[in-house]
């Protein structure tokens, strides 16, 4: 007689994977950032509608008061987009070719591409491998004769080294423009992001703090940086009121080659609607890191975001990293295990310098900011947004226990 050969069965202690035909957690996608616009909001934008000016009209000067308010400087000057405000910042800085600006390569392309628009050229400096913000002692190695200024970015919301930056700047002759996109309303050291730099911008695109649709901000103490910066929101036409009143009021000069980066009377009354919610907002993003960072604690091969003591992140992001030495899997599976299950994670960011075009235009070919690069193989960003139910984070949570013990090693 044939003995019976038995198999053993594989012990099944894991529910199946979305990735692979099982039930996901959610039903319904969760994104990784949302606008959260309530009826009052919906209000004032329609009120503008039926008023007489929907752009450059009186709710111009409104929010950039109120945005200057927030946090703390003299002059906040709008735009219609972060983009354009880190452009405007460059041309304020009186970046031009033959000169150089050095950022941090884990951001948004736009923070380096604001000093190409002024012919000016993007040095990059590594992060530092705990908080992945730009590593001031990096910088400090790059500054030559031909450096302009620093653009250190403020990411997933937690402050640069903006002391160690202000000291560099007043030692060589540097500007600062401190790229908060991802900050509004984060302290350093007790004061709001936004006081601190010579320049600080700020993005309102629907997933940053506040909306405004698209829109930016730059925020000054300095008045005649402010007044360059209007100057080339509007096309580089001088729009000094002595000047316009002596001349008649048909009269204007056009004395600098500008834009229009206007931003809408439609879109800053979202904005200032937004403000008011934007204390309870970034009370709402700090709950969620702090559950976040609890649950991570008994989750084997992730790593929560390191904070440092003297700062309170505005949590643009939470951006988790993965011990790849303790997965089955790289990033690019985990990624799509989690998506699978209707988490709406993503990931920040591609390093600038190995984009196409930057390869293309300076040769980069990777391994020139190992840390950044390293870390940009680990990170995966969890959703983040104040609209974020107790019963959305806890699926994450759940999601994650689920994807990360299947693939523990
Ligand atoms: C969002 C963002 C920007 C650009 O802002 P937009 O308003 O989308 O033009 C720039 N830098 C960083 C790091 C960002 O996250």
């Amino acid at each position: 007689m044939a003995t019976e050969v038995i198999s053993s069965k594989p012990v099944f202690s894991h529910p199946a994977l979305a990735l692979y035909g099982g039930t996901p957690i959610r039903t319904r996608f969760l994104p990784y950032g949302h606008q959260s616009i309530d009826e009052s909001a919906i209000q004032a934008v329609v009120q503008v509608l039926r008023s007489d000016w929907i752009t450059t009209g009186p709710k111009i000067a409104e929010f950039e008061e109120a945005i200057a308010a927030v946090v703390g400087a003299r002059q906040a000057v709008v735009f219609s987009s972060g983009t354009a405000a880190l452009h405007a910042a460059a041309f304020a800085a009186d970046l031009e070719p033959g000169q150089e600006a050095i950022t941090t390569p884990l951001t948004f392309c736009a923070t380096a591409n604001c000093m190409l628009y002024q012919g000016a050229r993007p040095i990059f400096a590594d992060v530092c491998p705990d908080t992945l913000l730009i590593d001031p002692c990096e910088v400090a190695q790059r500054i030559t004769p031909r450096t302009k200024a620093i653009l250190p970015v403020d990411y997933a919301g937690h402050p640069a080294a903006l002391g160690e930056f202000m000291e560099l700047a007043n030692r060589h002759g540097l500007v600062i423009i401190e790229d908060a996109t991802h900050a509004l309303g984060a302290t350093h050291k007790g004061r709001r992001v936004g006081s601190i730099a010579h320049m600080t911008v700020f993005s309102f695109h629907p997933v940053k703090h506040i909306t405004t649709g698209e829109g930016g901000a730059v925020t000054t103490d300095n008045v005649q940086l402010a007044h360059r910066l209007r100057k080339f929101r509007n096309h580089g036409i001088d729009y000094d009121p002595q000047l316009r009143q002596h001349h008649g009021t048909w009269y204007y000069e056009m004395v600098e080659l500008g834009y229009n980066y206007r931003l809408t009377d439609i879109g800053c009354a979202l904005g200032l609607s937004q403000l008011r919610s934007l204390e309870a907002n970034l009370a709402r993003r700090r709950a969620l890191a702090d559950r976040y960072t609890a649950a991570l604690a008994d989750l084997p091969g992730l790593t929560p975001p390191v904070v440092h003591t003297d700062v309170e992140p505005a949590w643009h992001l939470y951006p988790v990293r993965l011990e790849l030495a303790k997965l089955r899997v790289g990033r690019e599976e985990i990624f799509r295990a989690l998506r699978a299950e209707n988490i709406g994670v993503n990931v920040h960011y591609i390093p600038v310098h190995l984009h196409p075009y930057y390869r293309a235009r300076f040769g980069y070919r990777g391994g020139e900011y190992p840390v950044a690069e390293m870390a940009y193989e680990q990170l995966i960003s969890l959703p983040m947004f104040p609209g974020m139910s107790d019963s959305d984070i806890e699926d994450v949570i759940e999601a994650l226990r689920k994807v990360m013990s299947y693939y523990a090693r």
